[in-house]
């Protein structure tokens, strides 16, 4: 019988919450075996632990069926692979940056400058956009301390909140590109291994439905249940219940969390009671 082979990050950021998601899927992989392949005893696949970089090259060559890495090191291998979904994970910004206390005006601060990378092919590719020359210098691991050592005008890395760069003296200047995690996979798959593929979609697609998605119930006289349904964007067609007690009802429905967060008080002055917010693990659509 077909199995489907997935390649995953062996260690680093992307590596739990890969795992995560295949979890959520019903997925069983078996914990911390330190082997390169583990197998799933419930699902007919494979999970190949690989570093971030070589994945898109074990994918282009049919080596694994289907992989999971940052779009920003999807980009940089150039390799022509499937892009089959956004996961909604390890959300990052490639950004360029540049000392704290030197002024910036436009991007034409970087021409004839040096910049230090480990994305050379897509820094690259957003100069020539913008027609602004200058070196780069590739270099792999901790970027960010390369301005404060004298050996470039600046930095083109991933950041996410930013706090590395203001610890290091530095200040983002640029974004280059949004980056999330995506599954890819290649063209031309066999067709038992599509059907599996396909079952592996629907699953992810009920996970990733239900992300920042909540089950609302509350109590509510009856004749406030169109103010409130009003208040909730979400709540266009509640299921509304009778309660035991004459004259009141239970409405449930599912919310975005922040929308609750954002109208939780108005809810209560519209006379809503016992609210009951409870998380939701897969939705099928
Ligand atoms: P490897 O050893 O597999 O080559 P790595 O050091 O290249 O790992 P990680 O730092 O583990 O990579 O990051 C993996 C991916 O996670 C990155 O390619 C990027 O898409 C994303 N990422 C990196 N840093 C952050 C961050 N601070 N916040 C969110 N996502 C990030
Ligand atoms: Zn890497």
């Amino acid at each position: 019988m077909s199995r489907l082979k997935i390649a995953i990050q062996k260690s680093g950021r992307l590596n739990e919450a890969s795992l995560s998601i295949l979890r959520e899927c019903g997925i069983i992989i078996p914990n911390g075996t330190g082997k390169l392949i583990a197998e799933s005893s419930n699902f007919p696949i494979d999970i190949l632990f690989l570093r971030d970089d070589d994945i898109p090259q074990y994918v282009h060559q049919k080596v694994a069926d289907l992989g999971i890495v940052g779009e920003n090191v999807l980009f940089e291998s150039r390799k022509q692979v499937l892009m089959l979904k956004k996961l909604g994970i390890a959300k990052c910004r490639l950004s360029l940056a540049i000392p704290k206390d030197i002024p910036y005006n436009s991007i034409h601060f970087f021409s004839g400058k040096t910049i230090a990378t480990s994305y050379p092919f897509m820094l690259r590719a957003w100069l020539d956009q913008y027609k602004v020359e200058a070196q780069i210098e590739e270099i792999s691991g901790s970027v960010e301390i390369v301005p404060g050592l004298g050996l470039a005008a600046g930095i083109c890395d991933i950041v996410s909140s930013g706090s590395t760069l203001f610890s290091n003296g530095l200040k983002e200047v640029e974004l280059v590109m949004k980056s999330e995690a995506v599954l890819i996979g290649t063209e031309n798959i066999e067709a038992a291994k599509k059907t599996l593929l396909q079952q592996l979609l629907f699953r992810i697609d009920a996970v990733l439905s239900a992300k920042g998605k909540k089950y609302i119930l509350l109590n509510t006289p009856n004749d406030k249940i169109d103010a409130i349904i009003q208040i909730l964007p979400g709540m266009k067609s509640p299921t509304i219940l009778p309660l035991a007690e004459k004259g009141w009802s239970s409405l449930h429905s599912v919310i975005d969390e922040d929308q609750f967060w954002d109208h939780i008080d108005e809810l209560k002055k519209a006379g809503a009671e016992g609210i009951l917010v409870v998380p939701i693990e897969k939705m099928i659509q």
